[in-house]
């Protein structure tokens, strides 16, 4: 067929099947068709309406939905319907309402509610002639007894299945619902773990003569999803069925490639699959989520080139039919009609070709395309409605786009021609989505789901690791000394193995230290200020040329997993990007001239520096400090933490390279106790820069108060200290999102990040459900060794902090552990401490280590009053929906950072400026606008310039 005739084809039986249903899907009288309308005429009332809708499962009560209903709905035009009192009769009505309009909403898109609703429909389809798929919808799994509960509720839905329903009976599955651990960085172990569960699953659906069917969900996701199941189909017992099927996602740009690998590999196995070719339901999320990274997105950016890509995919897969069955899931009637054409053209069985899609969307069409003898499929999701509202959502946010065809076709009643005319792509623009503020945009971290980037970090642990046991020593002058004490760093997840060995500098080396500094600072506070920025520019990119192998010595010295350690190098490269930037700003001429004086404002250096940095942040807390102190002029004398020294070394390497004079920055290894704190006694020091804990950092603080002999200066303490830091879960918080924010905030870097949260504090209403989900996400954890790509949660630093923890855990009642842990290296399993008076040490101290108090709270209020109990204020978080509750959190939680509905670690330089007050520090932030005016002194000159009565006038 020439492609005018196909054209001509695919305009008549489009037409045929639109003139099916041009009425709006939201034509009727019901409130809950009137809500809707009202939402696709105004985008602000739609955001609104649908994170009320999403809330809606967490209210506990008819005056919580009737409060919900006034805080949410704010529009001036609304008001009149929602201004009752919430103690009258009217509330009660107006929240009845409301939750009836969402539940017929809801009805529209799940088939039901349990399965006897859902077999009625089922069976309505088949009278109409159209075949089913059902999904079960459900909560996030988060657990492995989740990952359990959901194999055996679909081994039991096939059951159920079989022996109600004769002929074709299916299931649509997501893989990673199988295992609570599905990750792309681990695809070994994802593929061990996940494949169990899903023999499982095909062996009993092969005896009950079921088809099961796999669905493709987020990016991150498709590569491994493909590998596992392409894996499994090739095993001989799987060979040679033929009632899979997987999925293709058309708005992904690796889509064409996907399909020839596919096609290539349905050839080798021999017996076809079914794939279902879909445009794809997580859009909004794969944009937003390259965007907050920095990464490019997977996806197309526009609506055309996806339903051209569509098209393109569809013919490429109905011409090889033989290999691969074709679903073809759309409501874009052109799509679908075109699907009908090639489908007569290429002459192609019934037995391989169907028609799909989502109940509840375009049924009419499907009805029209089914009499017309088409096979036609219908996905049909069914479950309670609560775990299915973020389904519910994801199909009103689809329907009520402004470029959704069935909102086009049907709402707005857009010309037959325009409908059915072919798809016209924009040009791709493939580059990666950064965001730049003020010239300033964040490193992207790995993504490491691209497998040459997982090799490539593979290749950098395993090079990193021949490099052991090498000596550092300090460097003085740009020389290296020789030491009489060296100690071992060891690798805290295997303490048999040494790091390096580290030359402990001397007192008189760390007079040396100061001299050279001392001498250095008259030309380095000279040197002009964008040559500074430079060399810190030229820091960042070296860090960014082996960002595999300094993330691979962060692993290794201080047993920090992959994607952690990443993040660190990208935060120290961020570091000298911005205050690079930053100084340059400062340094702006700002003046304020008037007729006969000028007036000029500005900085100037300090004095020599000390930087005295924690082991937990070996690389970025470090780079953080010398680069804010070098751009601003001062000389860096570094003693870094004893058990990162090597990772410290490797930072006064960069420096070197990257081109800073000798004797501007001086590298001391040496013992915090003896050279940090003759250090802090020295009078020629003007600034410390400390970040460790509070008992150091007040120590520092109070010697450096002293005015010592021959000292003409006050000197200054910047100190970054310790946390107590407590996430706040709200009644209407969403649990999915809550418990998983909870652990990784807690359990990351094994809780050894000052950002960690150490308390939990749950309001009663969802106090039990929380705490039973999060112990059961806990002991899914993997403990092991940094390195590894399976491991979640890595050692602790050393010894003394290893027993020091676990003394507070001997010390707790209602005490759970997540799993058993090796004894070869620090490890501490992940605790939970429940129902924790809030005055207990444990709710109090600062432990820094893997271990979460869980606290209750009858109120918001009490839990805020909870939350501010302790002498810290760094971060804190809280998960909830209620927006007077957010309110109340924004204006009265005592923390620094403040984090609402995510997690409460991975702050990111600029986006989110790090630190507290309180006894956590002195609060200026580190990665933010203020900090480098603490390395600096600001100086004012006025200079009158009237010489007997004259003066030049000023320009401006
Ligand atoms: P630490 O206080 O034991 O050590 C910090 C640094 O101080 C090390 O370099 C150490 O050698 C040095 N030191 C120790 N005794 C000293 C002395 N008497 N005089 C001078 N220097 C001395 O802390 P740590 O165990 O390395 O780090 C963990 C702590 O750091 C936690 O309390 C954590 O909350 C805090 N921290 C805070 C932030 C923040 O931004 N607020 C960031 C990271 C870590």
């Amino acid at each position: 067929m020439v492609g005018n005739q196909l054209e001509e084809n695919i305009q008549t039986i489009g037409a045929k099947i639109l003139d099916a249903d041009r009425s709006s899907f939201w034509d009727g009288f019901r409130l809950d068709d009137k809500i809707m309308n009202w939402a696709m005429e105004k985008e602000e009332l739609r955001v609104q309406l649908f994170q009320l809708i999403d809330c809606l499962p967490s209210l506990h009560s008819k005056k919580e939905i009737a409060s919900h209903l006034q805080e949410y709905l704010t529009l001036p035009s609304l008001q009149s319907l929602i201004n009752f009192s919430l103690q009258s009769p009217a509330a009660t009505i107006a929240a009845n309402t409301f939750e009836s309009s969402v539940s017929t909403l809801a009805r529209r898109y799940i088939c039901g509610e349990n399965l006897a609703e859902a077999l009625k429909t089922i069976e309505r389809l088949k009278k109409d002639g159209m075949s089913f798929t059902v999904d079960l919808l459900g909560e996030a799994v988060i657990s492995q007894t989740e990952a359990e509960a959901y194999l055996q509720k679909y081994l039991n839905l096939m059951t159920e299945l079989r022996s109600k329903l004769a002929g074709d009976i299916q299931v649509s599955v997501k893989l990673s619902a199988f295992y609570a651990n599905f990750d792309p960085l681990d695809p070994q172990t994802t593929m061990q773990q996940v494949s169990v569960p899903i023999k499982t699953l095909l062996r009993r659906a092969q005896e009950l003569n079921c088809g099961v069917h796999f669905d493709m969900e987020q990016y991150q996701y498709k590569d491994l999803t493909f590998h596992i199941l392409k894996e499994i189909c090739l095993e001989e017992e799987f060979r040679h069925r033929s009632d899979i099927g997987f999925t293709l996602q058309a708005y992904l740009q690796d889509s064409a490639k996907d399909l020839q690998g596919l096609i290539t590999w349905a050839k080798e196995r021999g017996t076809p699959i079914t794939l279902r070719l879909i445009k794809g339901a997580y859009w909004d999320q794969e944009t937003i989520k390259a965007y907050q990274q920095g990464w490019s997105a997977p996806v197309f950016d526009h609506k055309s080139n996806t339903d051209a890509n569509f098209e393109q995919l569809m013919t490429t897969l109905l011409e090889h039919h033989t290999y691969l069955k074709a679903a073809i899931g759309s409501h874009n009637v052109r799509s679908l009609a075109k699907a009908l054409v090639l489908q007569k053209m290429l002459d192609i069985p019934p037995d391989r070709f169907e028609v799909q899609a989502l109940y509840g969307m375009g049924e009419k069409y499907m009805k029209t395309i089914a009499q017309m003898g088409y096979p036609v499929r219908i996905y049909c999701p069914y479950g309670e409605l609560i775990p299915g509202m973020s389904y519910l959502i994801r199909r009103l946010l689809e329907n009520t786009a402004n470029s959704s065809f069935l909102r086009l076709s049907t709402k707005q009643k857009r010309p037959i021609a325009e409908l059915l005319a072919p798809p016209v792509p924009e040009t791709i623009v493939s580059s990666a989505k950064v965001i730049t503020f003020d010239g300033f945009s964040n490193a992207p971290d790995t993504d490491y789901t691209q497998a040459d980037l997982r090799q490539k970090q593979q290749a950098a642990i395993d090079r990193v690791k021949q490099l052991f046991n090498q000596t550092y020593l300090p460097i003085i002058d740009g020389q290296p000394m020789e030491t009489e004490q060296y100690i071992d760093s060891l690798n805290p997840s295997r303490f048999s193995e040494v790091v390096g060995k580290i030359g402990m500098a001397s007192i008189p080396q760390t007079d040396r230290a100061i001299a050279v500094a001392q001498k250095s600072f008259s030309d380095w506070k000279h040197t002009p200020v964008s040559d500074r920025a430079n060399i810190l520019r030229r820091a960042a990119d070296l860090m960014a040329a082996q960002r595999y192998e300094l993330s691979a010595w962060i692993m290794w010295e201080v047993g920090k997993p992959i994607r952690e350690a990443d993040a660190e190098v990208s935060e120290a490269i961020d570091f000298c990007r911005y205050y690079a930037k930053e100084m340059e700003r400062l340094a702006q001429p700002h003046t304020r001239h008037v007729p006969g004086e000028e007036n000029y404002y500005g900085y100037q250096p300090r004095g020599i520096t000390v930087v005295i940095s924690p082991w937990n942040f070996p690389l970025a807390i470090a780079v953080g400090m010398s680069s804010a102190a070098l751009v601003a002029g001062n000389t860096v004398i570094f003693k870094p933490a004893a058990q990162s020294s090597v990772i410290g070394a490797k930072i006064a390497q960069i420096f070197q390279q990257a081109g800073l004079p000798q004797g501007v920055f001086t590298y001391l290894p040496g013992r915090g106790a003896e050279i940090g704190s003759y250090l802090v006694q020295h009078p020629q020091i003007h600034l410390y820069a400390f970040t460790g804990s509070q008992s150091v950092g007040c120590d520092i603080y109070a010697q450096a108060a002293i005015l010592r002999p021959k000292q003409r200066h006050l000197k200054r303490v910047i100190a970054e200290m310790g946390g107590k830091n407590a996430i706040i879960v709200d009644a209407s918080a969403d649990l999915d999102q809550a418990v998983a924010g909870v652990v990784h905030s807690a359990f990351g870097y094994a809780g050894q990040k000052c950002s960690a949260c150490s308390r939990a504090i749950v309001l009663d209403a969802v106090y039990d459900r929380f705490l039973a989900r999060l112990i059961e996400t806990t002991k899914t954890l993997i403990v092991g060794e940094a390195q590894l790509p399976s491991t979640q949660v890595g050692p602790v630093i050393d010894r003394s902090s290893q027993a020091k923890i676990q003394a507070y855990i001997a010390q707790g009642k209602n005490v759970t552990s997540g799993a058993p842990v090796p004894d070869y290296g620090y490890y501490v399993s992940p605790t939970i401490v429940a129902d924790l008076d809030p005055q207990d040490p444990i709710a109090q101290e600062e432990i820094f280590g893997p271990v979460l108090g869980v606290m209750r709270a009858s109120t918001f209020d009490r839990a805020l009053e909870i939350a501010n109990d302790t002498a810290y204020a760094l971060t804190g978080g809280i998960y909830s929906r209620t927006p007077s509750h957010l309110e109340l959190g924004k204006t009265h939680f005592e923390v620094g950072n403040l984090y609402i509905n995510r997690g409460i670690t991975g702050a990111l330089v600029d986006r989110h400026p790090f630190g507290g007050f309180k006894l956590s520090g002195t609060g200026t932030k580190a990665g933010g606008k203020d900090y480098l005016l603490q390395f600096l002194e600001p100086r004012a000159i006025s200079e009158n310039l009237q010489r007997q009565g004259y003066a030049p006038i000023p320009s401006a």
